[in-house]
Parts: structure tokens; C-alpha cells; sequence
């Protein structure tokens, strides 16, 4: 009988989520960035051994939502910790003890997960002698790097073993749910915010417009959005130089993904504000909830 179930991967904004997610998959599903707040839907990615399925959901920020775009973060984040069998709480092991994972998230239970395994990350940055400290702390907690692997086995088991039995929930060569689509636009977005620095992380989206895949080489044409002119003059920079650029290093990551030679007809449009439209937010496939602000 196999083990089979959903996995939310919960913590503060830049406790490593999205890089333990594409460590546990073993491929790059979701963007990582040193700024937090990078990942914004729920990305679904599948891990299928010979005993187990794990269905990883990682979870953007579970912050304060000051307008309909983080709205729709949070929205996101607390709907994975609702379908979960397991919880993986992860937190920044330098920041020690880590607080419960209900005020993390600013809820006033804890999530309804059977279970909540605690993994303190980035553990390679640490002593020795923190190493003890934080084990004589929390011995139940596992102490995890998602940069080098270390203690990522011994993780993987701990949740298999809190999983439900089932049969597999998805084909076992799969894994994702979300589309190729999806991550192209994801890798074109985090290619323009690691050329941008600190410019402007959040005022930008992408969006595919055209995916042929029949030709070669696959033709993609995708659009980049700001919210304002000047935005758009820092992006598309002096004669066009910086968008060429992010477009040549988004091809080669989409390349990697898609496996064939890709070409990539990168534009870049404004669309005011388009962090506070509901109409722009659902477009670019972000899901509004109900849930009022607080
Ligand atoms: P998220 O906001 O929780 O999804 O965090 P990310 O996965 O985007 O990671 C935030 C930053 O921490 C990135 O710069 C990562 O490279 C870095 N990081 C993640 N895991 C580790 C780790 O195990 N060790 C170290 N040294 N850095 C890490
Ligand atoms: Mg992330």
C-alpha cells in the first residue's frame, strides 16, 4: 500500500519554501529570490517514490494583506494549509526557536493539518555549536539545509510517514499540476526582478499572450506589466538594452524547462495600478478570496 497526500510548506517570507520545494522535486518549479514576497500563487509540485506521493503546495506570504494583490497572497497560502495532511513549518534556523505556526500566520488556531512537522532551514550557516543548541531547544524539530540537502532525506521520511495511506493521486512521472505556460511566465518574472535589484519587485507580472509549440523553435510571446511609465523606461532601459537582456537569460531558463530551442518575443506594457484591480489580479490568475481585511 502507498502513502499518498498534500504537503504545504508554511513560514515566514524567506525562510527558503520555494528552495526546499524544488530541492524536494528536484527541479526548479518555483521562483527563489533573496526579496521576500517573490512567490505568488500556490505552486503545486509532485514527488512520486516507490512508496509514497507527495502533492507540495508552497505557500506565498502569509503577511498582513494591504492591498487586493497580497489579499489574494494570503488567500492562497491559507487555503494550502487547509488542504494539508502535513504541515511543514519552516523557519530561518539562525532566528532560533521558531513562534507557533498559527501567529506566524496571524490565525487564531492552529491550521486543521493532521500533523506539523517544524524544519529549521539554512543550517549551514550555522556552528556547531547553534547546531546543538537549537537540538537541545526543539529535538523533535528537523534541522535542514534546502540549499545543500543536508537533512532533507531524513525530512522527506518523516512526512511520508504522516501521510495518509492511498493510492497515487497523480500519474508518477508527473511533477506539477500547473501548466509549462505558467512557469514561463513565473522564470520571465523572476528573470526582470533579479536584473531590477530593488527597483521594483512587486509591481511586476507576466503573462504568456501566445504558446505555439508546434514549430521550432517554439515561439513564445509573453508580455511584462508595470504600473507606471517610468517603470516601464527603467525595464525596457536605455535603446531597449535591459529588456533584451532579461529576455535573453528568461529563454535560457524556459529552454532548460521546455527542452527545445526557444524563441521569446519579450514586451513590455503598462497597466496602472494593476495591484489594486481585481480585474487585472484574476487575469493574471490570482484568486481573491472573500476573507475581509483586517
Ligand atoms: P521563501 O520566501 O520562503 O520561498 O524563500 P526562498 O526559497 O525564495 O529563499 C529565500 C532566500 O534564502 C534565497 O536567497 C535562498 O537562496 C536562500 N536560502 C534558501 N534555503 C537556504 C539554505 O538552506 N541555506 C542558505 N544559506 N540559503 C538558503
Ligand atoms: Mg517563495
Amino acid at each position: 500500500m502507498t502513502r499518498a497526500g498534500f504537503v504545504a510548506l508554511a513560514g515566514k517570507p524567506n525562510a527558503g519554501k520555494s528552495t526546499l520545494l524544488n530541492r524536494l522535486v528536484g527541479q526548479k518549479l518555483s521562483i527563489t529570490s533573496p526579496k521576500p514576497q517573490t512567490t505568488r500563487d500556490r505552486v503545486v509540485g509532485i514527488l512520486t517514490r516507490d512508496d509514497a506521493q507527495l502533492i507540495l503546495l508552497d505557500t506565498p506570504g502569509l503577511l498582513d494583506p494591504r492591498y487586493p494583490l497580497q489579499q489574494a497572497m494570503r488567500h492562497a497560502a491559507l487555503q494550502a494549509l487547509a488542504d494539508a495532511d502535513v504541515v511543514i513549518h519552516l523557519a530561518d534556523a539562525a532566528e532560533g526557536v521558531p513562534p507557533p505556526l498559527a501567529e506566524v500566520a496571524g490565525l487564531h488556531d492552529s491550521p486543521r493539518a493532521r500533523a506539523a512537522i517544524i524544519a529549521l532551514n539554512k543550517i549551514d550557516r550555522l556552528s556547531a555549536e547553534q547546531r546543538l543548541a537549537l537540538t537541545t531547544a526543539l529535538p523533535d524539530a528537523h534541522q535542514v539545509s534546502a540549499l545543500t540537502g543536508e537533512g532533507v532525506a531524513a525530512l522527506l521520511d518523516d512526512v511520508t510517514r504522516h501521510l495518509p495511506e492511498s493510492p497515487l493521486l497523480y500519474p508518477a512521472d508527473d511533477v506539477s499540476t500547473q501548466s509549462v505556460r505558467f512557469f514561463a511566465a513565473e522564470l520571465i518574472r523572476e528573470t526582470a526582478l533579479e536584473q531590477l535589484e530593488d527597483e521594483m519587485p512587486y509591481s511586476i507580472a507576466a503573462e504568456i499572450e501566445e504558446f505555439r509549440e508546434s514549430g521550432s523553435p517554439v515561439y513564445i510571446r509573453a508580455i511584462v506589466y508595470v504600473e507606471r511609465e517610468s517603470q516601464k523606461r527603467i525595464l525596457v532601459g536605455s535603446r531597449g538594452s535591459r529588456i533584451r537582456e532579461i529576455g535573453r537569460a528568461a529563454r535560457l531558463k524556459i529552454e532548460s524547462l521546455v527542452g527545445a530551442p526557444v524563441y521569446l518575443d519579450l514586451w513590455v506594457k503598462v497597466l496602472h495600478n494593476w495591484r489594486r484591480d481585481a480585474r487585472a489580479l484574476r487575469r493574471f490568475g490570482y484568486r481573491l478570496s472573500e476573507e475581509p481585511t483586517r
